[in-house]
This record gives C-alpha cells, sequence and structure tokens, in this order.
C-alpha cells in the first residue's frame, strides 16, 4: 500500500518506520529538510536496535529504508496515496488546514487519519467535503515498540473506513481497539482517572509516593505506578489534559491543587528534574521532599 504520514517527529518517524517495516511504499512529508533527516537517522537507529537485538535482519533493515520517501511538498506527498496519517502538532486549526490541504492534493478514496491524542477527531473531520473517510489511529509512544493503536471512529467516519483502518492496523502487527470519538479516547481517560486520584490519595496523606505506586506496580502489575508515570509523562501534559476533561466530562477530572501547585512552580516532572520524585540523568532517585 501507499502510505503518506505528516510530520516526522516523536510519532511521525516511528509510524512510517512501522508502516515501512510491514511493506508499505512511505511518503514521509515534513515543513523542513532537516527535520525529515533526522527523522529518517532516527528510524535507522531504531533499526540498527533492532539488528543489534537480533530481532532486525540486515536485509529488513535496508528494505525498510529503501521503502521510505521524503518530500516538504505537501501535495507531492499525498499525490498517490491510499492512507495518509497526519502527526503533525496538536493544534485543532494546524490538524484542519492540513485535512483540508490533504483533500485537496490526495486520490478521492484516500483514507485520512488523525494521531491526535486528545482532539475531538470528529470536529477535525469536520473541514472535509467527505468527512466519511477520516478517523483517528492513536499511536503510543515509542511507536515501533508499542502495541496498541487506539482506532477512533469519528460521527462522520463510515463503516468502510473502519474496516479498512483496522486492516491497517493488524497489517503492520499492532492491535487495534476501537472507541467512538469522545474526550480522552479509552486510553488517556482511564490513564488520567488513575493518576489523579493517586495524587488525591498524596494529598490527603494516604500514603508516600513510592508506597501508592508500588500498590500498583507489585498488586496489579503495572510496569510503572501512576504517580512516577505523571512524572514521565510531564505534570503540566496531565493537567492540560485533566483540564479539557473536566471541561467535558465533569467534575471528577477537576485538577487537585497539589498537581497545580507543582506545574506553578515549574516542577513538571522527569523533564524538569523533579515532580513528585527528584530525577538525575534520567533516573528517578528519589522522592520530591514537598
Ligand atoms: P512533534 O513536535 O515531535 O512532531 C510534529 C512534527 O510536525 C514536527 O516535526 C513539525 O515540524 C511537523 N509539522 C508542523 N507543521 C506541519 C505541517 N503543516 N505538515 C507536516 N509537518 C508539520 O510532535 P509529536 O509528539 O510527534 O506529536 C504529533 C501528534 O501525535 C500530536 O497530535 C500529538 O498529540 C500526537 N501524539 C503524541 C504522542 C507523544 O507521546 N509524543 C503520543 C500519541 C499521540
Amino acid at each position: 500500500m501507499r502510505i503518506t504520514v505528516l510530520g516526522a517527529g516523536t510519532m511521525g518517524h516511528g509510524i512510517a518506520q512501522v508502516a515501512a517495516q510491514a511493506g508499505n511504499d512511505v511518503v514521509v512529508r515534513d515543513i523542513k529538510e532537516d527535520i525529515l533527516e533526522r527523522g529518517v537517522k532516527s528510524i535507522e537507529a531504531n533499526l540498527q536496535g533492532g539488528v543489534d537485538r537480533g530481532k532486525v535482519s540486515d536485509e529488513e533493515k535496508a528494505a525498510t529504508l529503501d521503502r521510505i520517501a521524503t518530500t516538504t511538498d505537501l501535495a507531492d506527498a499525498v499525490t498517490d496515496a491510499e492512507l495518509v496519517i497526519e502527526a503533525v502538532p496538536e493544534d485543532i486549526d494546524i490538524k484542519q488546514e492540513t485535512f483540508e490541504a490533504v483533500e485537496d492534493a490526495a486520490p478521492d478514496g484516500a483514507v485520512l487519519a488523525s494521531n491526535t491524542s486528545s482532539l475531538s477527531v470528529t470536529k477535525v473531520a469536520s473541514v472535509l467535503d467527505d468527512p466519511s473517510r477520516a478517523v483517528g489511529l492513536h499511536f503510543f509512544n515509542p511507536v515501533h515498540i508499542m502495541e496498541l493503536v487506539e482506532l477512533v471512529v469519528a460521527e462522520q467516519t463510515d463503516e468502510a473506513t473502519v474496516a479498512f483502518a483496522e486492516g491497517f492496523v493488524d497489517d503492520i502487527g499492532r492491535e487495534p481497539v476501537t472507541v467512538r470519538d469522545s474526550a480522552g479516547f479509552a486510553s488517556s481517560r482511564l490513564g488520567v482517572a488513575l493518576g489523579v486520584e493517586a495524587i488525591r490519595m498524596l494529598e490527603t496523606g494516604v500514603a508516600g509516593p513510592r508506597a501508592i505506586d508500588r500498590t500498583m506496580e507489585l498488586g496489579y502489575n503495572h510496569p510503572m505506578g501512576p504517580i512516577e508515570l505523571t512524572d514521565v509523562v510531564g505534570l503540566d501534559v496531565r493537567l492540560d489534559i485533566l483540564e479539557y476533561l473536566r471541561e467535558e466530562l465533569g467534575e471528577r477530572f477537576r485538577p487537585p491543587q497539589l498537581l497545580r501547585q507543582k506545574v506553578r512552580a515549574g516542577k513538571l516532572g522527569k523533564k524538569t528534574g523533579e515532580g513528585f520524585y527528584v530525577w538525575e540523568g534520567g533516573e528517578r532517585v528519589g522522592a520530591s521532599d514537598d
């Protein structure tokens, strides 16, 4: 199949890689050459990691890279595409402009997918003349490792588009989970619900961060507890998602004061060296002392 990926950032390069590894011809489009070069280097490094671990052969690595072309020209990128997946920044205006431009230049039957992690796919698709061919394909980071793709069915998506998207996700060796378009889909809504309750437990002194995290790690086999995961995702990112879910779904997603205070203080988690834990060189070294 001929697939176009728009955006060569964190998600775009990973999506391009898994699509090409499954035998598809992939065109990646970004706005600057150097970003495309960086994206292809990241794909090469991921594949080399696979070779080093004995999971990818040298031939598979070379063939995958051969199947990936890059361009900065949007019309060129989508002209033959059967599936276009956008992984441009999480901004409704950029997403809608992108979808409109794709519809103008892509073949009539092409499916248009958005990798949005939180925006309404229904709203993104509303700018299209034919929104029945729009769908959400929500990949997880890092794409070449994570098995889940949440398939988000917008209000306008038709059955043929859903079937096509499910087939594509199967073909690239991922597991599709199909959900209706609604705030936080299934993954963010459940992940954030656990995280927010864990922060409320910290606030009310039920236990410290490590104790709370260990209950979920040991008792429920979660690879990482909800407090540590909040540090890894970023406290600011989680706060934004909570504000949005509160608006859409109600007070049960009201952000705790403790989270707001930490964000105000610039304690955003792993990326700033402190959140609920203290981090050094990307490693958790202890609990934050407040
Ligand atoms: P990113 O900033 O790493 O990459 C976005 C890329 O899009 C950049 O390279 C940028 O140059 C490019 N871009 C900007 N405007 C463009 C345009 N008009 N056409 C083509 N490319 C354009 O962002 P990301 O983390 O890869 O996120 C992309 C999308 O994936 C967002 O919608 C995000 O919410 C979603 N997402 C992210 C994650 C994650 O963990 N990072 C997980 C799931 C979904």
